[in-house]
């Protein structure tokens, strides 16, 4: 379980001042909620403000999990495109899944105005393909959104305007989307936080709940005290373990990791990326990148599937990075660390009423900087009984991974390193 803040760029910028209280003694509320990432610190936000009595417990510290050591970058739409979605659920379905993820971002945004939270946005992201052969798949993508979906953010971008865009011309073309950006995720969690605090929920860190009591009513028990309440929210994602078993079969975390460069002048005129525009390539291992406020590059790429990271964490990212940017061998490389993403069988998100009571929402399969704070609205307003947009998600299916717990690594790291093959060929 995840105690402390990554050794990460965005901790070493984050505000050290931002801490809450252990759990010390029993409490009770309406709602009780784990996890202090995107989703759970949404869910408070927003109970908080219609009312409701929140308490939230976190194990390490807020934001210490996926949303305070992502990739920071703020994507559209599911993490399968609108051509997988329609083959699978129909149109109507689709575009519902497409207007919902539209929510999504916008509801960042909002979050980010409304709260005065300095998570440096920039927007703008640029989709390349890595192979030739992904090219017609992707412009065919970009038509489908402008036309049938009316996103006229998006556009084709040829290679040459492409080398220029992301300085590099290792790729083939790309899809270029305005609507999209980048932000300093733990500078989100923490906005996050305070406003939730500030609305009335009780938060509390280095308060890992070790076991849910449900005889009656849900109580969340840590080493030092329990909270009672009504109802139960996980939001542990791909760092829970031990509470839920029904989330642990299809929330897997899969380990990713990021590198951070001196200040080399990216996203300015004259730079890498002079626009500003955060990177993520088509590679199912994907390669994402983008520049910090402080100008330097942000690049991760690499995965593993096991829980214990590699001894060189620099070394693996920076194979990746030099593939891209050769120009970049002797760039003193600041901060290297990885995370959890908590993946889903269809990379759908998992969001569920469990059963009477206990609420859960993750899975989003590395697009969770939009939908985390989305799906941890969406849990506030099924427990305030409007389950509308709830329910959309909360029907989407969502498999256990096969193999059950015990055999599920072998399985994963063999499907895994054959799709990871597929990259390179
Ligand atoms: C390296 C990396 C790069 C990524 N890049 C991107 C990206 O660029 N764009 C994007 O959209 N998504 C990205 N993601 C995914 C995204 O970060 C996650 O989908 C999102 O942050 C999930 O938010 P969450 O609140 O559900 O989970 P988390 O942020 O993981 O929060 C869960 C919290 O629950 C706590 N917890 C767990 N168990 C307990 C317990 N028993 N008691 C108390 N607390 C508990 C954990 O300590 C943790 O803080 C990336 C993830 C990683 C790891």
């Amino acid at each position: 379980m995840t105690q402390e803040h990554a050794p990460s760029l965005y901790a070493a910028q984050a505000d050290p001042t931002l801490a809450f209280p252990r759990l010390e003694a029993d409490e009770r509320a309406d709602v009780v909620i784990v996890g202090g990432g995107y989703t759970g610190l949404s869910a408070a936000l927003h109970l908080a403000e219609r009312g409701v009595d929140v308490v939230l417990l976190e194990a390490g510290r807020i934001g210490c999990g996926a949303s305070g050591r992502n990739g920071g970058q703020l994507h559209s739409g599911q993490r399968r495109d609108q051509g997988w979605l329609e083959a699978k659920f129909g149109r109507e379905r689709a575009h519902a899944l497409w207007d919902m993820a539209q929510e999504a971002k916008a509801l960042v945004l909002d979050l980010i105005r409304k709260h005065g939270i300095d998570a440096k946005f920039r927007p703008g992201l640029i989709e390349p393909v890595h192979k030739a052969r992904l090219a017609g798949k992707a412009k065919a993508d970009v038509q489908r959104l402008r036309e049938e979906y009316r996103y006229g953010e998006i556009e084709w971008m040829e290679r040459e305007a492409l080398a220029a865009a992301i300085s590099t011309d290792v790729y083939h073309g790309a899809k270029r989307d305005r609507g999209a950006g980048h932000l300093d995720p733990l500078a989100f969690a923490q906005g996050l936080a305070r406003a939730a605090a500030k609305a009335g929920a009780r938060l509390h860190e280095e308060s890992a709940v070790t076991a849910l009591a449900e005889n009656g009513q849900p109580r969340a028990i840590t080493g030092r005290g329990v909270v009672s309440a009504d109802v139960v929210i996980l939001a542990g994602d791909a760092e829970l373990s031990g509470i839920e078993k029904r989330v642990e079969a299809r929330v897997m975390p899969i380990k990713n990791y990021i590198v951070t460069t001196e200040p080399i002048g990216a996203g300015r005129p004259g730079g890498i990326i002079p626009g500003g525009e955060a990177v993520s390539d088509s590679r199912f291992v994907v390669h994402y990148w983008r520049p910090s406020a402080d100008a330097r590059l942000v690049f991760g790429g690499g995965e593993t599937y096991t829980r214990k990271d590699p001894a060189d964490i620099r070394g693996l990212v920076r194979r990746h990075l030099l593939a891209t940017y050769p120009a970049l061998a002797e760039a003193r490389l600041d901060y290297a660390w990885g995370g959890s993403v908590g993946i889903t069988w269809h990379r759908l998100p998992l969001v569920r009423r469990l059963r009477p009571g206990v609420y859960t929402a993750g899975g989003y399969s590395g697009q969770g900087v939009a939908l985390a704070p989305y799906a941890g609205m969406l849990l506030a307003e099924a427990i305030a009984g409007d389950t509308g947009r709830f329910d959309r998600f909360a029907a989407l299916p969502a498999p256990p991974f096969p193999g059950g717990k015990l055999l599920r690594p072998a399985a994963l790291i063999a499907g895994m390193t054959w799709y990871a093959l597929r990259d390179r060929i």
